[in-house]
């Protein structure tokens, strides 16, 4: 068999594998009980001690993982913040392997340029942030907050007479970084690496949705000065809530500083006229970080760092000089992301927005919030409390106790119907419902609803028997 023939039959191969799998989500145990161990084992244990063909390895693969893969993508997985992946996104993904570019630069890869200039356009127009920002594609949310706050770290460091890339922080002003006591761990992470360091922070009291509270906000503010960062967010992971971002950004512009906002997923709110309000004025900020893989349905890894100082961004994160004002070289994809090579993660995120168009967009984003609302409303005509104001996909729902709660997720997840994870609120336990892939169906989350309430049946949670 000529080589070309072979890959021809492996690539095949590989779409009927992945045809198969995707037909079988709709049906398939979202998460099946695995021995860790045994699936290691699967994979084998000592190196191969020489080559084996293609399509043997192929098969050997497809076996070894098959029970091991968790249903993700399909539409009864409503644990995280969980996309799964559109039709076209998929397709391009699988593009982007075939064709392997190299997302560097223009030079690399013309294509991959023109598509995630075109795919930055459209997103940072459904997403209401000024078409002036720079963009990078970035893997996730954690690599986006990462270049936002890097981006802010050279800002707020230059204007004070400091050039950080060049000296580092030892002996730079010391950086005043407030953040809400809800923001989301990866916040932290970006601060560690960024030298930072998480003490730095200067955390704001959230209000009772889990938004930040202006009136402490305003406060911290005013008990210092000097260079400052402050970490806003579009997108409560427990509760969907969204910081007013207006207001606070204005705050943080007042006292001169940099607004970056994380919103992961809550930024998608922007796309829709009916919970576009939640991010009024988003516009303002400095910086964004934003998710393909959550909530457009992209497959993993896909996420967008915005940055309205596109000088700033550049300067923080790339490593050629062609940033610099006056050089005359044009900015290459690789300015503004910290990776510097990469795959064409774009086309994908141009296929997902294609398939759609901007009502496509809005019709997903209200479609999963009304699907949140009804899956509450049916758990809680089951006898379950909702713990928060469902202001887009994300619902909060508790049984009892906390202990009957945390009892209802280990069943719900023994079962299989769908899966459910738990969450601490308010010091109390939660199962922490979100809706966020584009083929759930009212049928799944009214089966999934039903599964909910059997399980709290099961095990005492509510009076009564569901079945
Ligand atoms: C998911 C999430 C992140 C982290 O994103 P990754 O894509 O997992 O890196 C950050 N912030 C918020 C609010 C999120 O929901």
């Amino acid at each position: 068999m000529s080589e070309m023939v072979e890959t021809a039959e492996l690539l095949r191969t590989a779409a009927n594998e992945i045809t198969r799998y995707l037909a079988s989500l709709p049906e398939r145990p979202v998460a099946a009980p695995v021995e860790p161990e045994a699936l290691r084992a699967g994979f084998g244990s000592a190196l191969p001690a020489g080559p084996s063909p293609p399509h043997t390895v192929l098969a050997a693969l497809c076996a070894a993982a098959e029970p091991g893969l968790v249903a993700t993508a399909g539409p009864r997985y409503f644990g995280f913040v969980t996309g799964g992946s559109l039709p076209s996104a998929t397709a391009a993904d699988l593009l982007a392997v075939g064709w392997d570019q190299n997302a560097f630069n223009r030079v690399l890869s013309p294509a991959a340029d023109a598509a995630e200039h075109c795919a930055g356009r459209w997103l940072k127009e459904l997403l209401g942030i000024p078409a002036t920002a720079s963009t990078g594609f970035v893997t996730g949310g954690q690599a986006a907050n990462t270049v936002g706050l890097a981006a802010a770290r050279h800002r707020v460091l230059a204007d004070a007479g400091w050039d950080v890339e060049s000296r580092g922080l030892a002996g730079a002003p010391p950086v005043r970084i407030v953040a809400s006591e809800e923001r989301h761990a990866t916040i932290d992470r970006a601060l560690r690496l960024l030298g930072f360091g998480t003490s730095a922070v200067t955390e704001v009291r959230a209000d009772p949705t889990g938004a930040i509270d202006l009136d402490d906000l305003a406060r911290v503010l005013d008990q210092g000065s000097g260079p400052l960062i402050g970490c806003l967010q579009a997108g409560n992971v427990n509760t969907g809530a969204c910081d007013d971002l207006r207001a606070a950004t204005d705050l943080l512009h007042q006292h001169g500083g940099w607004a970056h906002v994380d919103g992961a997923f809550g930024l998608w709110a922007s796309a829709n006229p009916d919970t576009a309000t939640l991010v009024d004025g988003v516009e303002l900020a400095d910086s964004w970080a934003c998710d393909g893989h959550k909530w457009l349905n992209v497959p993993y890894d896909s996420g967008f760092a915005f940055c309205a100082d596109p000088e700033a961004h550049a300067a923080a994160v790339s490593y050629t000089a062609a940033y610099l004002v006056g050089s005359g070289g044009e900015a290459a994809l690789a300015d503004f992301t910290l990776e510097s090579s990469r795959r064409a993660r774009g086309f994908a995120v141009w296929a997902a927005l294609r398939e759609l168009g901007r009502s496509g967009v809005a019709e997903l984003v209200g479609r999963t919030c009304a699907l949140t609302r009804r899956f509450a409303s049916a758990l809680a005509e089951g006898g379950a409390e909702i713990g928060n104001d469902i202001v887009l996909n994300q619902a909060l729902v508790r049984f009892s106790s906390d202990e009957h709660t945390d009892r209802v997720i280990a069943e719900v997840q023994r079962e299989g119907t769908c899966w459910l994870g738990g969450t601490t609120w308010r010091g109390r336990r939660y199962i922490r419902v979100s809706v966020s892939n584009w083929s759930t169906k009212e049928s799944d989350v009214d089966r999934s609803a039903e599964a909910v309430l059997r399980a709290a049946a099961s095990v005492g949670a509510v009076a009564g028997s569901a079945g």
